[in-house]
C-alpha cells in the first residue's frame, strides 16, 4: 500500500507541508478525559487527507483543535509556518449540515464571509467570483434562489462555495455529505475531489465511512479511542482522478478490508 513517492490529484509529486502537527495532546479541563494522545501529523499543499476512528477516538477534538477552536493542551499546530491560536482568514471549514442563513439568496450566502471580514464593498467586488463558483459546482442559474429552494445536495454545494470564496490555504471538512442518500453522497464525494483538483486544495475530512475514505484521500488517518491516538496512516494509491467504479476493484476491497480491520482490532484496546 505504500507508494515511494506520494502523488497529489494530478499526479505530481505531493507539496510543501501546509499543515503540521507535533505531539498534539487534549485533556479535557471539566472531566480529565483524555482526548488525544501525542498526536503528529503533516498535511501538504494538493493532498486529501481523511480521518477516520470509533466514535470517542478524537476525531471532532482533532478537528477543532486545527480550526483553531479550542487549544491543545500540549504540543504544537502550525499552518502556513504560523501557530494557530484561534481562528483563522487562510482556514476553510464545511459542516455536516449546510448552514446557509434563510434569508439571503444563494450568491449572497457564498459572499457573506466577505461581507462579514472585509464589509458590504468587498462582498459585491466578490459577486462575480461566487458565480463562477456556482457555475464550478453546478449551481448555474441557481444564485438568486433562497435555500429553501435547494436540494440538501445543492445546498452543500452552496456550502462548498462559500467555503473556497477566501481562497483558504486548507478545507476542514466535518462529514460534509453524510445527510444526503448514498447516491447523492458518491456524486457529492467526486465533485469534491474535482474541485479540489481545479484548486489545488489541501484538505482534511472525519469521516465514519471507510469507502469514502478510500475513494477520496492519498491518506487516511486510522484513529484508536481511549485515548484517542493515531494507529496508523494509511496510504491509498490508487491512480487519480478516482472514478466510482474504482471502489469495484480488488484493490480498493484490500485498503478497505485493511482498515475495517484495523477499527475492529481497536475496539478491543
Ligand atoms: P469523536 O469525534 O471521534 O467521536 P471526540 O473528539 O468528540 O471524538 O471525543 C473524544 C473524547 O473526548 C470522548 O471521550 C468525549 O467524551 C470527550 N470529549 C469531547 N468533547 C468534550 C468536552 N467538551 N468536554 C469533555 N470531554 C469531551
Amino acid at each position: 500500500m505504500n507508494s515511494a513517492v506520494q502523488q497529489d490529484y494530478s499526479g505530481e509529486p505531493l507539496g510543501a507541508p501546509v499543515y503540521e502537527l507535533t505531539h498534539v495532546s487534549k485533556t479535557y479541563a471539566r472531566n480529565q478525559v483524555v482526548a488525544l494522545d501525542d498526536v503528529s501529523l503533516t498535511l501538504r499543499k494538493g493532498s486529501f487527507t481523511s480521518v477516520i476512528g470509533s466514535s470517542g477516538c478524537g476525531k471532532s477534538t482533532l478537528l477543532k483543535i486545527m480550526a483553531g477552536l479550542i487549544p491543545p493542551s500540549k504540543g504544537r499546530v502550525i499552518l502556513q509556518g504560523e501557530p494557530v491560536k484561534g481562528p483563522r482568514r487562510d482556514i476553510g471549514m464545511m459542516f455536516q449540515q449546510a448552514t446557509l442563513f434563510p434569508w439571503k439568496t444563494a450568491v449572497e450566502n457564498i459572499v457573506l464571509p466577505i461581507e462579514i471580514r472585509d464589509g458590504k464593498a468587498a462582498a459585491n467586488n466578490a459577486l462575480d467570483k461566487a458565480h463562477e463558483l456556482l457555475d464550478i459546482v453546478g449551481l448555474k442559474g441557481f444564485e438568486n434562489v433562497y435555500p429553501n429552494e435547494l436540494s440538501g445536495g445543492m445546498a452543500q454545494r452552496a456550502s462548498i462555495c462559500r467555503m473556497l470564496i477566501t481562497e483558504p490555504a486548507v478545507l476542514l471538512l466535518d462529514e460534509p455529505f453524510s445527510a444526503l442518500d448514498e447516491l447523492s453522497r458518491d456524486m457529492m464525494n467526486m465533485e469534491l475531489q474535482r474541485i479540489c483538483r481545479e484548486q489545488d486544495a489541501t484538505a482534511f475530512l472525519v469521516t465514519h465511512s471507510i469507502q469514502e475514505a478510500v475513494i477520496l484521500s492519498d491518506e487516511i488517518v486510522v484513529m484508536k479511542p481511549r485515548p484517542g491516538r493515531l494507529a496508523e496512516i494509511v496510504e491509498v494509491d490508487l491512480p487519480r482522478p478516482r472514478t466510482l467504479d474504482m471502489m469495484t476493484t480488488p484493490k480498493f476491497g484490500e485498503i478497505v478490508d485493511h482498515i475495517r480491520n484495523m477499527l475492529d482490532k481497536g475496539e478491543d484496546m
